[in-house]
């Protein structure tokens, strides 16, 4: 990771799960509150920050499609992304509550709750300091808000993805089965396709590669990290060309 970067635009992703208790499923108004707080500090550094958003606290089409046969794979997908876009105006509200600006573009159309995505009017709110709350990932079954994030960096312009979880960064296995799993401290695309690297889905890493957008794996647990990652500090995995 090069050192003393300091972006001008990011795409953070943060999980649904960065929105429950932990252990938990759902929205905790106490995690929202604090990761809102995180994302405020990291706003007032300067750089604009573009959320996207996922909704694995509350659904995930491929899971939930596994454990029934009456509800097709594609509806399910629709209804993750539905979830996203429920956890994208909590964590508006609580935005605002902290005193930042926020602008919720999803899309899907939901034209009562927020805006559709329009990639010149996101631009925009960019431009103008707003934290913009990207909902339902791309729009379109059976991909990830992981794919979402690698797109809308992309179109969007922005100079890295911050990927936020729940461990430190990139390990060799599960940290959370293997206490021996080390974490890398830089990775190159290449290495985390051949092996085969739980990091982010196949397609957000291929985007990402084919365009030489960075990708930073970092715990959003750590008091201070978002801030951190924000300004190019190295609190993780850091993933490049
Ligand atoms: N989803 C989708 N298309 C998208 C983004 C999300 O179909 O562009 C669905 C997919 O089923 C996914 C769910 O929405 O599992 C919730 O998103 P995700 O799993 O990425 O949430 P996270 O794991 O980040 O909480």
């Amino acid at each position: 990771q090069p050192s003393n970067l300091r972006y001008k635009r990011v795409i953070l992703k943060l999980s649904g799960e960065s929105l429950s208790a932990a252990g938990d499923r759902g929205i905790s108004g106490a995690e929202v509150a604090q990761i809102a707080a995180q994302v405020k500090s990291a706003l007032d550094t300067g750089c604009e920050i573009a959320v996207v958003i996922g909704g694995g606290n509350i659904l995930r089409g491929a899971q939930f499609s596994g454990r029934t046969n009456s509800v097709q794979e594609a509806t399910a997908h629709y209804m993750g992304m539905l979830a996203t876009t429920i956890n994208a105006l909590a964590l508006q509200d609580a935005l605002e509550a902290a005193g930042c600006q926020t602008r919720v573009m999803s899309a899907l159309s939901m034209d009562t709750i927020c805006e559709r995505f329009i990639r010149r009017r996101a631009d925009r709110h960019l431009s103008k300091g707003r934290v913009v709350v990207l909902a339902a990932g791309i729009g379109s079954p059976f991909v990830t808000t992981d794919t979402a994030a690698a797109q809308r960096a992309l179109e969007l312009n922005a100079d890295v993805v911050l990927k936020a979880t729940r461990v430190d960064g990139v390990y060799s296995e599960d940290p959370e089965k293997n206490p021996h799993a080390v974490m890398y401290e830089s990775l190159d695309y290449a290495e985390v396709m051949e092996k085969n690297l739980r990091v982010m889905d196949a397609t957000a890493i291929a985007l990402c590669r084919e365009h030489g957008t960075p990708i930073l794996v970092f715990n959003f647990n750590k008091e201070g990290n978002i801030v951190k990652a924000v300004a190019g500090e190295s609190v993780g995995t850091w993933i490049g060309p």
